[in-house]
C-alpha cells in the first residue's frame, strides 16, 4: 500500500475534519508536516492538551512527543501559563505600542544568553532569521549566506536551499518560487565539515555577509556539532569579517536555561542569535539579538527596515515570559531524564527486533534514525528506512503515543511527562519495534 492509502485504523471525526479543510485550505494543513504524507493515514484533529497528552477530535488521547514541535517544554495548559495570558488578555490583546511585557521578555533573554546585548521581537522563528539576515547584510554590505545542507531556519526564500524538517520530509530538493538568483545568494555546505568552509572562505569570503547555522541541528533529526566544529566557524568567519548567526528556534532555552549557547559552553559567542519555540510559551513569539553595535543598525535607529503589527504582543509576551520564568533547575533535571529513559527504550526495543538504528542527543532533544552508525550531515541523515519508520509511527499512534509524523524531527519531551505517561510509552515500544521490522 502507498502511504497515502485510508487505514483502516484512521479516526472517523479527523477524517471528517481533513475533508472540510481539504476543500478550502491547500491539503487541508496549516503547514505541511502536519499532513502525515510520509506517513500514510490521517492526520489527527486535536481538541485538547494538558500535561504530557493530547486529546484528538474521537475522543483518545495520546502521550504527546511533538510539543507542538517544540515550545510546549512545561506541557499543555500550564497553569501558571494560562494565568498569565488571560491576566494579559484581559488588559487588551494589542495596542501596537510598546508595553511592559516585551521589555520582561527582553530583559529575560538578554539576562540569560551572554552574546545577546539587545534583542528585536518577532512573532515567528522565520521572521527572526529572515531579519538577522538582512541585518548581517546590512551590516557587512556583502550579499552572500553560508548554510548548511539539512538544516531549517524557516521558509525563508534565500534559506529554503537544502533545508531540512519539512522540506526533508517531503523529499523535495528545494522549494519552487525561490527565484534562481536568490538562490545563487546562498552557499550550502555540508555540517560539520571545516575543510568544505574553509573553501567556500577562500573562494568568496569577500562576498560571505554571514553564515547561519543550527546552534546544533535539530531539523534533520538530532545532529550534534562536532567538537570544534562551532569554534571553527567562529574562527573562519571572523578571520573574513563575516558575522555568525547562530539559530536557536529549536534549542534555545530548552537545551538548558541559555539554550545551546549554555549547554555547549565552548567560549564560542556567535553575533547574532534567533530563537522562537519555547520563548513563546505556545504563542507567537520569536526574537533575533547579539552584538550592541550590529543591532544598532536596525531602525529606527538605523538604515535596516524591521518591523511588525504584532511584534511583542502583549499576550504572547505575557506566556513566553511566564513560560521562561518557570524553567527552573527541576525543568531541565526532568527533561534530560525522560529524554534518556525513552531514547534509551526506543533503541532496546529496535535492537531487540533487528531493526536498524540510531539514537542521537542534542542536549535533552533526542531522535531516532532507522539506520545503523553515526549521522554527521544530511547524507547520513537522508540514508534512512523511512518505511520502517512509518510502520513504527502507526503503531505508536494505535498505542496512544504521538511522535512526529517524520523521520527527520526530534521528539519533544517537556517537564509534564511524569512517570504515567513514559510508562506508556515504554509499554508501546516493543510492539512498535516489531511492526518497523516489517
Ligand atoms: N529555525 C529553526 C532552527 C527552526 O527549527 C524553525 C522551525 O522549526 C525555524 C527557524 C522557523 O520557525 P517558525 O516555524 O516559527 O517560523
Amino acid at each position: 500500500s502507498s502511504p497515502s492509502d485510508p487505514r483502516p485504523d484512521d479516526a472517523p471525526a479527523s477524517a471528517a475534519l481533513l475533508a472540510r479543510a481539504r476543500a478550502v485550505t491547500p491539503g487541508g494543513v496549516n503547514s505541511p508536516v502536519r499532513a502525515f504524507r510520509s506517513v500514510g493515514g490521517t492526520p489527527r484533529f486535536m481538541v485538547s492538551g494538558r500535561g504530557p497528552y493530547l486529546t484528538d477530535a474521537d475522543g483518545r488521547e495520546y502521550v504527546d512527543l511533538v510539543g507542538s514541535w517544540g515550545p510546549m517544554i512545561l506541557g499543555h495548559a500550564h497553569p501558571a501559563v494560562l494565568d498569565a495570558v488571560h491576566e494579559a488578555a484581559s488588559r487588551g490583546t494589542s495596542f501596537g505600542t510598546p508595553s511592559e511585557n516585551e521589555v520582561l521578555l527582553a530583559e529575560e533573554i538578554v539576562a540569560r544568553v551572554e552574546p545577546v546585548q539587545q534583542v528585536r521581537l518577532v512573532s515567528s522563528g522565520t521572521e527572526a532569521t529572515m531579519s538577522a539576515i538582512r541585518l548581517a547584510r546590512g551590516f557587512t554590505g556583502r550579499p552572500l549566506v553560508v548554510k548548511f545542507a539539512g538544516h531549517y531556519h524557516g521558509h525563508v526564500d534565500s534559506l529554503l536551499v537544502a533545508a531540512g524538517s519539512g522540506v526533508a520530509t517531503l523529499a523535495l530538493p528545494d522549494s519552487s518560487g525561490v527565484p534562481a538568483q536568490m538562490a545563487a545568494e546562498t552557499v550550502v555546505l555540508p555540517y560539520n565539515d571545516v575543510a568544505a568552509l574553509e573553501a567556500a572562505f577562500a573562494a568568496r569570503g569577500d562576498q560571505i555577509a554571514c553564515v547561519i547555522t543550527e546552534a546544533a541541528a535539530g531539523n534533520m533529526g538530532a545532529v550534534p556539532p562536532d567538537p570544534g566544529f562551532t569554534a571553527a566557524l567562529r574562527r573562519v568567519t571572523a578571520e573574513h569579517g563575516a558575522l555568525l548567526v547562530s539559530d536557536e528556534v529549536m534549542t534555545g532555552f530548552r537545551c538548558s536555561p541559555a539554550g545551546w549557547w549554555g549547554h555547549e559552553r565552548a567560549g564560542v559567542d556567535p553575533d547574532l542569535m534567533t530563537f522562537g519555540k519555547v520563548m513563546g510559551g505556545g504563542f507567537p513569539a520569536a526574537a533575533f539579538g547579539g552584538r550592541c553595535d550590529v543591532m544598532a543598525l536596525l531602525a529606527p535607529d538605523g538604515p535596516v527596515y524591521q518591523a511588525g503589527t504584532l511584534s511583542g504582543n502583549p499576550v504572547a509576551t505575557a506566556a513566553g515570559y511566564t513560560t521562561l520564568r518557570h524553567c527552573d533547575d527541576a525543568v531541565y533535571a526532568r527533561l534530560a531524564e525522560v529524554s534518556r529513559a525513552l531514547g534509551d527504550a526506543a533503541a532496546e526495543a529496535l535492537s531487540a527486533a533487528g531493526v536498524p538504528h540510531r539514537v542521537q542527543r542534542v542536549s535533552s532533544m533526542f531522535s531516532v534514525f532507522f539506520r545503523d552508525g553515526e549521522v554527521r550531515d544530511y547524507d547520513d541523515a537522508r540514508d534512512q528506512d523511512t518505511a520502517a519508520f512509518g510502520r513504527f509511527f502507526h503503531a505508536m499512534l494505535d498505542a496512544g503515543v504521538y511522535l512526529p509524523p517524520s523521520a527527520y524531527e526530534c521528539w519533544f519531551v517537556s517537564a509534564a511527562h511524569d512517570d504515567t505517561a513514559v510508562q506508556r510509552v515504554l509499554d508501546a515500544l516493543p510492539a512498535a519495534a516489531r511492526a518497523a521490522a516489517g
